[in-house]
């Protein structure tokens, strides 16, 4: 999807204007793929822009750098405020938000330690991933032929830059074949979740998620669902689910920050009851949730 610019990206703790947010071609990660990353949103509320769960948008990123041994330059809340001052900088009411941190230019090699890492904050308009009518026609979604990579080959609770090759193999892949989204299977043969998005999928009535030990990111849409559910009475169950299980379904939908809750039609041309009942409510909650319009989940949108 084409990016339309806005004034100023955020850059190791200035704005600076959006054509000058330049990189060096041996910048450490645009090589190895070692980078960290996030994507956000912020919605137009009653209360000016906010962006919706930034503060836990912003622990995860840490958390991935966490676990590639990455020493991210500022705090938490100093990466918060920096989001909130680019979202302002560019008077959108709305926009998508991409926080990025990288391994610089200065070091070559895989070494990783002597590297010094770059933050950077971009925010753009950005609509619906999977389309604008995903929510009532539903997306047709391809278990892949790429497996995802396993918690001893490429971790999957860190979102690296590195991990979005099986990400985007997997995505050409299905778009070439016709259809809209993958849904990846781990080595194991059991659904984890798609390319950018997690997986809900009904079975006897229930609910259920594949489990973070399947090879999914731990989604913030996924919980935010998942408290839409329990709060109107619907259960939800983490556990594994194989193709079959989703060839089966009573209903299933896919959710993420850029896709929000995308309803599914069908899974490699077994047609699923489109939308479903629970995806409908929870569709709609949580596009009132995002824009602040739901008293109980206030606290998620944070005023820029
Ligand atoms: N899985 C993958 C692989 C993703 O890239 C994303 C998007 N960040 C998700 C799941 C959903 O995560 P979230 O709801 O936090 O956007």
């Amino acid at each position: 999807m084409p990016i339309t610019p806005t004034d100023k990206i955020w850059m190791n703790g200035e704005l600076v204007p959006w054509d000058e947010a330049r990189i060096h071609v041996l910048t450490h990660t645009l090589h190895y793929g070692t980078g960290v990353f996030e994507g956000i949103r912020a919605y137009e509320t009653d209360r000016g822009p906010a962006v919706f769960r930034l503060t836990d948008h912003i622990e995860r990123l840490f958390n991935s750098a966490r676990i590639m041994l990455m020493e991210i330059p500022y705090t938490v809340d100093e990466i918060v405020q920096a989001v909130k001052e680019t979202v302002r900088s560019t008077g959108l009411p709305s926009c998508y938000i991409r926080p990025l941190a990288i391994y610089g230019y200065g070091e070559m090699g895989l070494n990783t330690l002597p590297c010094k890492v770059d933050v950077s904050i971009a925010c753009w308009p950005w609509g619906a991933y999977l389309g604008d009518d995903a929510v009532t026609k539903g997306v047709r979604m391809k278990v892949s032929s790429w497996t995802r990579h396993d918690h001893n080959t490429m971790p999957p609770l860190a979102k690296t830059t590195g991990n979005y090759v099986n990400s985007s193999l997997a995505k050409v892949e299905a778009l070439k074949a016709g259809y809209d989204e993958a849904i990846m299977l781990n080595p194991e043969g059991l659904v984890s979740e798609c390319t950018g998005e997690n997986i809900f999928a009904a079975r006897n009535g229930i609910l259920v998620t594949p489990p973070l030990a399947a090879g999914a990111l731990p989604g913030i849409t996924q919980d935010s669902v998942t408290t839409i559910a329990h709060d109107h009475g619907f259960e939800v169950s983490v556990d594994n689910l194989s193709r079959s299980d989703l060839y089966i379904c009573e209903e299933m939908f896919v959710c993420g920050t850029a896709a929000e809750v995308s309803a599914v039609n069908s899974v490699d041309d077994r047609v699923i009851p489109c939308p479903g009942p629970m995806t409908e409510v929870i569709a709609r909650e949580y596009a009132h949730a995002v824009r602040g319009q739901v008293d109980k989940y206030k606290e998620w949108c944070e005023p820029v």
